[in-house]
Formats: C-alpha cells, sequence, structure tokens
C-alpha cells in the first residue's frame, strides 16, 4: 500500500509520534502523501506519561532534531535508569541503570564477575555512576561540551509540552480541531470518518491514536486483550510536587514500593510528576491517597484516579486502521514501555507499510512486544515482601513460566540466547535491561557466578581488571561531568525557556 492520504486521529504523544515519523517515511519513500492530524481540544491529551527510554533520543537524532533545544523547550530532564525503592524489601533499593556496558566490555562476562564478587551489576555501568552524584551526560573540555560516553540516555518530560513541541517541529501536517463522530466501515477497513462539524474526511491509511476512547479500531472490532489476571494493579492516581529552589534534581525516575501497589516519581525542571498505581481491590482511592500522604509526609491533590485496564489490542492493524499509542496497548508505567512501544510500532509499520504480508508481520511482532513488557514487569513483583494483602495475593499467583525462569536464571545468569532477537533488529528487552532487576531483587546465585568464574580463570582474570578499570573510568568520567540540574538551567539560558505554547 502506498498510502497517498494519511489521517491520524489524536493529538496525543502518540498523534504527533505518528505525523513526524510517517511524514520522514513518506518523503523518504518519495510517496509524496499527505498527513491530517485531527484532534479534538475539547477532549485533552491523558497528561501523564513523562518518562523514555533511550529510544526516544535516537528518534530525536533521527529526525535530526535539536536534543538541548528539546531539553530547553519542553523543561525536559535526564533519566539514567529506574531507582526501586522498597521493593525488595522496606529500607532496601536498587537502580537500574540503562546503558549496556557490552558494547564496551568487548564480551566478557561482566554480570556473573560482579554476581560472584558479591558487587552491584550497575557498578560497571556509566549511567550508574552519573545516577549516583546526579551528573549531565556531558563534560566541558576547555571551550568544548564532550559526551561523557557512547551510551543513549533517555528524559523524563511533561508530555503535554512535548505534543506541543513536536506540533511546533512538524512540517507540512494538516491539522483539523474536530471530534470523530462516527466511523463509515467498508471492505478494506475505514471508508471514511464523519466530524461532529458534519465534514467527512477520507484517507488511504488511518492512524487510531484517540488513546482510551479507541474510537477507530473498535468500529472495525477491535477486540482488547486483558492482563488483569497478570497484573496486579489497576488504578492510577497522579499528582504534582514542587520542585524546590536549589535542590539538585536526580537524573533517574523513582518507583517507590507501598503497601498496595507503588508510587511513581519523575522529576521535570519544574516539578515532580508522580502518582500512585494501586490495586482497588486491596484499598479504597481514599485509603490509598492517605496512603501517599504518610508516606511522604505530607498533603497531596490528585489530578485524577484513571482505571488501568491493562492489556492489548489483540490485532492492532485491522484493514487500513492501525490503533497506537494508548488505544493500541497500555501497562502500568513500572518501566517506561508505553512511548517506546509507539516510536519502535511506527519504525515497524515504516518497514513494512508496503510489504507484502507486513500487516501479519506487524500484528505479530506488536504482541510479542507487548506480552515481554508485561512479563518483564510481572518479575518485578518477585520479592521478598510479605507484609499486606496485597503482597501476599501477588506472592502466591505467579505465574509458572515466571518460577520457571527464576529457576533457570538461578543456575546461570541470563544469556543472550534466552532473549529471541527483536524484528528488524529494533531495540527490546534483553538481558541488560533484566539482570540489574533480578539482581536487585535477590534472584541472581552468587555460587552459581562463582562457580562460572571458577571454571576459567584466566577469563575470570581479564573480566576483573577489565570490571576495575570500568568502574574506576566511569567515577573519573562523573567527577568531570556537569551537574545535572546546572546544565539543564543553562540550556535554558542558551534557547530559551519551556512554555506550551
Ligand atoms: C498513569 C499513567 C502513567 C504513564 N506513565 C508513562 C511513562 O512514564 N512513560 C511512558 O512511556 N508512558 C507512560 N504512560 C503512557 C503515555 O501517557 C501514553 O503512551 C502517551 O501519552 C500517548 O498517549 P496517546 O497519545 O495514545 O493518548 P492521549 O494523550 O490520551 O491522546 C488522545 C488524543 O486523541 C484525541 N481524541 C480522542 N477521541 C477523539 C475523537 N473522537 N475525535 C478526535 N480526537 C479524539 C484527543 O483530543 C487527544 O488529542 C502513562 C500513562 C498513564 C495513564
Amino acid at each position: 500500500m502506498t498510502p497517498r492520504r494519511i489521517v491520524i486521529v489524536g493529538g496525543g504523544t502518540a498523534g504527533w509520534l505518528a505525523a513526524m515519523l510517517l511524514s520522514d517515511v513518506a518523503g523518504r519513500k518519495g510517496w509524496r502523501s499527505a498527513v491530517t492530524v485531527i484532534e479534538s481540544s475539547k477532549i485533552g491529551t491523558i497528561g501523564v506519561g513523562e518518562g523514555s527510554t533511550a529510544v526516544f533520543r535516537q528518534m530525536l537524532h533521527h529526525l535530526r532534531l535539536n536534543e538541548e533545544e528539546f531539553l530547553a523547550a519542553t523543561g525536559a530532564t535526564i533519566k539514567y535508569g529506574i531507582r526501586h525503592r522498597d521493593w525488595r524489601r522496606p529500607g532496601h533499593c536498587y537502580d537500574g541503570p540503562i546503558d549496556d556496558p557490552a558494547l564496551v566490555s568487548g564480551g566478557l562476562p561482566l554480570d556473573t564477575y560482579a554476581v560472584a564478587a558479591g558487587r552491584s551489576v550497575g557498578e560497571a555501568h556509566l549511567f550508574q555512576a552519573l545516577l549516583n552524584k546526579s551528573r549531565a551526560p556531558v563534560a566541558r573540555s576547555g571551550d568544548r561540551i564532550i559526551p561523557a560516553g557512547p551510551f543513549h540516555h533517555a528524559f523524563h518530560f511533561d508530555q503535554a509540552l512535548v505534543g506541543a513541541w513536536l506540533r511546533r517541529k512538524a512540517g507540512g501536517i494538516e491539522l483539523i480541531d474536530d471530534q470523530v463522530a462516527g466511523v463509515e466501515t467498508g471492505e478494506g477497513g475505514i471508508a471514511g470518518l464523519r466530524l461532529e462539524s458534519g465534514a467527512r474526511v477520507t484517507g488511504d491509511l488511518f492512524i487510531d491514536a484517540t488513546g482510551f476512547r479507541r474510537a477507530l479500531i473498535t468500529a472495525l472490532g477491535g477486540e482488547w486483550l486483558s492482563y488483569s489476571g497478570m497484573l496486579p494493579v489497576n488504578r492510577a492516581m497522579p499528582f504534582w510536587v514542587d520542585l524546590k529552589d536549589g535542590e539538585e534534581i536526580a537524573p533517574c525516575t523513582t518507583a517507590w514500593a507501598q503497601k498496595n501497589g507503588w508510587i511513581w516519581q519523575i522529576p521535570t525542571q519544574d516539578r515532580y510528576g508522580m502518582g500512585y498505581v494501586y490495586s482497588d481491590a486491596h484499598v479504597s482511592r481514599d485509603q490509598a491517597k492517605a496512603e501517599v500522604e504518610a508516606a511522604l509526609g505530607h498533603e497531596i491533590h490528585p489530578r485524577n484516579d484513571i482505571a488501568i485496564n491493562a492489556g492489548r489490542q489483540k490485532t492492532p492493524w485491522i484493514g487500513n486502521c492501525i490503533a497506537l499509542g494508548l488505544s493500541s496497548s497500555f501497562l502500568e508505567p513500572l518501566e517506561a514501555t508505553s512511548i517506546h512501544g509507539t516510536i519502535v510500532q511506527l519504525l515497524m509499520l515504516a518497514e513494512w507499510i508496503d510489504a507484502p504480508g507486513g500487516r501479519e508481520r506487524y500484528n505479530a511482532a506488536v504482541a510479542r512486544q507487548v506480552d515481554d513488557f508485561r512479563d518483564f514487569i510481572r518479575f518485578h513483583y518477585v520479592t521478598e515482601r510479605r507484609d499486606s494483602d496485597f503482597w501476599r495475593d501477588v506472592a502466591s499467583s505467579h505465574p509458572a513460566f515466571i518460577r520457571d525462569r527464576l529457576a533457570l536464571w538461578r543456575t546461570r545468569l541470563p544469556l543472550p540466547q534466552d532473549f529471541e532477537p527483536f524484528p528488524l533488529g529494533l531495540p527490546h528487552l534483553q538481558g541488560q535491561l533484566y539482570i540489574p532487576v533480578l539482581d536487585g531483587l535477590g534472584h541472581l546465585s552468587p555460587s552459581a557466578a562463582r562457580a562460572a568464574m571458577a571454571a576459567n580463570p584466566a577469563l575470570r582474570a581479564k573480566t576483573r581488571a577489565t570490571h576495575a578499570a570500568l568502574v574506576a573510568e566511569y567515577a573519573r568520567a562523573a567527577d568531570r561531568c556537569l551537574p545535572h540540574r546546572a546544565w539543564l538551567q543553562s540550556l535554558r539560558a542558551r534557547h530559551g525557556e519551556a512554555s506550551s505554547g
């Protein structure tokens, strides 16, 4: 299919990412397609969703968008990973840095060495060192600003500001502020859209980015596959907390386990976006609010209390319509998989949109992507906590495949062959993301790691030397890097303040 007219319904992050990436693809493929975004100012966007993965930065580079300008204009901050507080047990903390030391380690088993030596696997990560010292990913060298290392970091941001910025950057896209009131279906999928104003819009390709409303895909008979039996939380209560003057901004998301779920804390340059993701089978809304206030030591003002129906479309691409963003899938934001998933889906779509069998490949790949994310999130819940009915219920309901995998990984650390490559070589879950979580939760066995290291003394010696060199080098690099908040402020001074206009 060569779509001459691409119609995107929804002006949230998913809709504008689709507009940017599909315009880029159309340009590269010489399609001369017209791209239209229909959004309704009466409905608005979800208003949460503020942690990305490294894929977002890769996308900025791909679209030749300036990262410094992005940071200044959207008030975004740097994210090196996720700090998990109180998950294994109250008082325990572990980090999940997102850089991959395998890029620089020449295939040496740094993680096995660390587990055998009783050290945290994070130590050999540059991002752990930068996170520990709250540093920017750049250092000053004479007159120049140089990157701290070769890895892609992620961001925290306010999705409304990012949506507005993407909209400003998107050239040549027609924007209609109206509401889709009816979907006319035909043999190939959607024949046309009826808007509230009475206008009718036709197209060759339709993107359903209408968020939880799923306005287009539902009209085509799209079915929602619920994960409610697999994931224990089902509500999210977002709220904001001010950043204090002069307070350093930690370059990580904090996921803080509570008695009935967990709190996310995501810093932007002006405030913390926070929220309690909880189970309403275990706690009421008022109790959840009181629980958060007791944990934080101050009153909160919830902005919403959202029902989370975790799951995905069984078939996200039906006929000429593709569901994207929240209309395609939703998971609790424990590993910031949503916007990441949207970008990867758009990259697959770009590749397969005009390829034979592309639709089937796309549907299978998205199903696998979201199911794998779900499983990864479930692993986070295999903890020692039994201090509430919530945690006792979670502990008694781990699916068999989770228990089997953990039993295997107690005999040896995860290996690359445990993770099937993702189609088109696109980024997906790998050992590099699993290992810090398994290590932090105490699922990796030091004795198995010691036995693996003892079997090859020469390899152990080389790994030990490389590990020591990396730890020392990263500590020095972090010392040289600029303080996170001061660097962000300098970007604002150079490029201008954040604004939602
Ligand atoms: C509690 C919570 C926390 C989250 N945290 C993260 C996170 O940390 N990291 C992450 O990656 N993701 C996170 N997400 C997900 C993230 O917010 C979304 O993936 C992202 O914002 C994209 O949303 P969207 O564009 O699909 O939908 P929305 O933002 O809801 O946008 C929907 C758009 O559709 C339009 N619309 C709806 N119906 C119609 C209609 N009939 N006609 C015309 N227009 C219509 C609206 O006007 C709006 O523009 C979180 C989500 C929730 C709920």
